[in-house]
């Protein structure tokens, strides 16, 4: 089968590799329809995720349709079409029992690598490095699916993959992003970034109750995207513009009641701080740039909510922690409890209430798929979101996969 691998940093190429197999009595095989490139698979490309070994093959956001079982599972049979969390869980550990999938105890085999840095592992990842179990990620056309009897969600309506994908990562995580924010009706919440994820928070903010969401971002066709979802946008690149006064000016001078940061990892600034970050993660004395969560930090009202879908992956520097402390605020992070999320959120995309494709700007074959990473990376052609169909090899040529304007789209019909 054709698969799209890891070759090492910023180098991706399509492979053919060995068909995957049932391993274990739970496994289910998947003949993947659609898949998705994440803004967090730019941190693998980016070579900041370490334990990635050179033939990984990634992706976490897919589905399909199933094309075989372990005897192990009884809920799916051959030709069920769903999609599956990015998250493994096993559904029967302390931590699934408890509803926290996505600390998951049982699926990471490589759990040890992960307790060196973190004390205990979280849930294993599809297509995420070794650090995360180093299964083999669905940007493929077939996938094994580990524990098929707990997490895929099978799409029993006939709306197309594009409009339930999404429940595959980016969607829930938005939404768990704003329901970790603690959102009251008509509070004010701030998102920075506009990605994927910043406008499944902005959305679910809303659905949450919020009278103003405030989105912080610098490309003008994540910032539009963000207006159609509702929210006020700040373009942080401006010269003239200062995050916290703006922010202060647009919550009655007390700061948001929320703030969500949807950035993580590798923040982007123009100031010296952004420039003190980039220069020591360069010379490795700090793993992440810290930026956003600074910022929200110094932003928020006293007893706010600070929720961080945002990706961090190691030890962060110059984080004013007695601010927070002083400030009294609450915070919430960590991936995204995706098992429980599902199957309410498909209730509302089959509702009509939120339209998830709304946001796709690319659909490619999978022989285009190295290009698109980066593509993305470098934040050309407004890219918004990479759709791949693993079994073409080139889609809409002649715009390099460009579908049209975006901004054509609504998210809520
Ligand atoms: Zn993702
Ligand atoms: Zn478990």
């Amino acid at each position: 089968m054709k698969a799209v691998c890891w070759m090492g940093k910023e180098s991706i190429e399509v492979h053919d590799v060995a068909d995957p197999q049932i391993i274990n009595p739970r496994d289910a095989i998947i003949k993947v329809t659609r898949t998705a490139i994440c803004g967090s698979d730019l941190h693998l490309y980016g070579g900041l995720i370490p334990t990635m070994e050179s033939g990984d093959i990634l992706g976490h956001e897919f589905m399909g349709i199933v094309e075989e079982v372990g005897r192990g599972v009884k809920n799916l049979k051959r030709g069920d079409r769903v999609v599956i969390p990015f998250t493994i869980a096993c559904g029967n550990c302390l931590f699934c029992k408890g509803d926290l999938w996505s600390l998951c105890d049982n699926t990471n085999p490589n759990a040890h690598i992960a307790e060196t840095m973190y004390g205990y592992s979280g849930s294993a990842l599809f297509g995420y490095s070794h650090i995360y179990g180093g299964y083999a990620g669905g940007q493929a056309q077939y996938v094994r699916v580990p524990f098929a009897d707990v997490g895929p969600l099978k799409i029993e309506n006939d709306l197309p993959d594009d409009k339930v994908l999404f429940l595959s990562d980016i969607f829930p995580t938005g939404y768990q992003g704003a329901v970790n924010a603690n959102i009251k009706p008509g509070d004010t919440v701030s998102v920075w970034g506009c990605g994927p994820v910043g406008l499944f928070a902005i959305a679910s903010a809303y659905m949450l109750g919020a009278g103003k969401v405030i989105a912080i971002d610098r490309f003008p066709e994540r910032l539009a995207l963000a207006r159609k979802v509702g929210a006020i946008t700040i373009d942080y690149s401006k010269d003239d513009v200062s995050i916290i006064e703006a922010l202060r000016d647009l919550s009655g001078g007390v700061g948001p009641d929320s703030c969500i940061d949807c950035v993580g990892i590798e923040a982007h600034s123009h100031s010296a701080a952004g420039l003190y970050d980039k220069v020591k993660q360069t010379l490795k004395l700090e793993t992440d740039r810290p930026f956003v969560l600074r910022q929200a930090i110094q932003a928020i009202r006293k007893g706010g909510t600070l929720s961080i879908p945002g990706v961090y992956g190691g030890v962060l520097d110059k984080v004013n922690f007695g601010a927070a402390f002083g400030k009294g605020i609450h915070m919430a992070m960590g991936q995204t409890h995706m098992h429980k999320l599902l199957k309410p959120l498909l209730a509302h995309v089959e509702a009509g209430d939120i339209d998830p494709s709304f946001l796709i700007s690319h659909i490619v074959g999978i022989d285009q798929a190295p290009d698109m990473y980066a593509k993305w990376q470098k934040k050309e052609d407004g890219v918004t979101k990479i759709v791949i169909d693993p079994w073409q090899s080139t889609i809409n040529p002649t715009t390099d996969g460009r579908i049209f304007p975006t901004t054509t789209r609504t998210l809520v019909p």
